[in-house]
């Protein structure tokens, strides 16, 4: 059990465990094995003597919360997951300014969401795959325009929320790859056949066949984390009644 203790005075917290069992580990141990860092006792002792006498209380991490903003094998990124102590969100920030020092966590006031900065096809993938495959007789450089112009044309009749999310792991955590709707398939079809014709309109149809599920046919959405602090004023907050709601933690001795 990760366990994460926030001093409630200075709003600074401790975590008990390292997070090496966290996915995003399992990357990392593939090319970069990592030593796994065990926190000393002392950092926890140093840590009360810091805090001596301030009021504490444990965070719970919500599930399913962690977002990074690199892929998974970078080691310097930033990663956020989302903690509340039962009454007020909080965003944890994780992170490495250098790839030889330890994990720093921040506390931040407030939540996290995903902003979606762009919908978009995967043009350059699709121009390569379609010359691969259309090999020996590729299509004509206008007519391969002429598709991506298409398939941007039916991109803008899209509305990214009737689109359903393709479900293996992207490398880039916050770029997130989407079939194309049954809607959207049938009008890219019919709008091919106005750009090609007998046997090379059947080789782009079965193209489109192939690709549209996991291919390079899959719209591609790229997403910001977008934090949004809480006022860190104490006057709004609510007064913590430190004998119930606050935990001690004593030091050892
Ligand atoms: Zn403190």
């Amino acid at each position: 059990m990760n366990q994460i203790i926030r001093c409630i005075t200075c709003d600074e917290i401790f975590t008990k465990t390292p997070y090496d069992q966290w996915p995003e580990y399992e990357y990392v141990s593939v090319n970069r094995p990592e030593p796994s860092r065990t926190i000393e006792k002392d950092d926890f002792q140093d840590f009360l003597k810091h805090h001596r006498n301030h009021p504490m209380e444990d965070l719970k991490v919500l599930e399913d919360s962690f977002v990074s903003e690199k892929p998974y094998f970078e080691p310097t990124k930033a990663s956020y997951f989302k903690a509340t102590n039962g009454k007020e969100m909080f965003v944890i920030k994780k992170f490495r300014k250098r790839i030889d020092e330890p994990l720093s966590y921040q506390l931040i006031r407030g939540d996290y969401s995903l902003k979606l900065l762009r919908l978009e096809i995967q043009a350059e993938e699709i121009v390569k795959q379609l010359k691969k495959e259309l090999n020996p007789s590729p299509l004509p450089e206008p007519q391969l325009e002429a598709f991506l112009k298409l398939y941007r044309q039916v991109l803008k009749t899209i509305d990214i929320n009737s689109l359903e999310r393709v479900p293996e792991d992207s490398p880039h955590p916050l770029e997130i790859y989407y079939k194309m709707d049954d809607v959207s398939l049938a009008y890219l079809l019919r709008n091919c056949r106005t750009i090609f014709k007998g046997q090379e309109y059947q080789a782009v149809e079965a193209f489109i066949q192939r690709h549209r599920e996991d291919g390079v046919l899959l719209l591609k959405a790229v997403y910001q984390i977008q934090i949004s602090e809480s006022s860190k004023s104490k006057k709004g907050a609510l007064p913590i009644p430190h004998a119930i709601e606050g935990k001690k933690y004593v030091e050892k001795t």
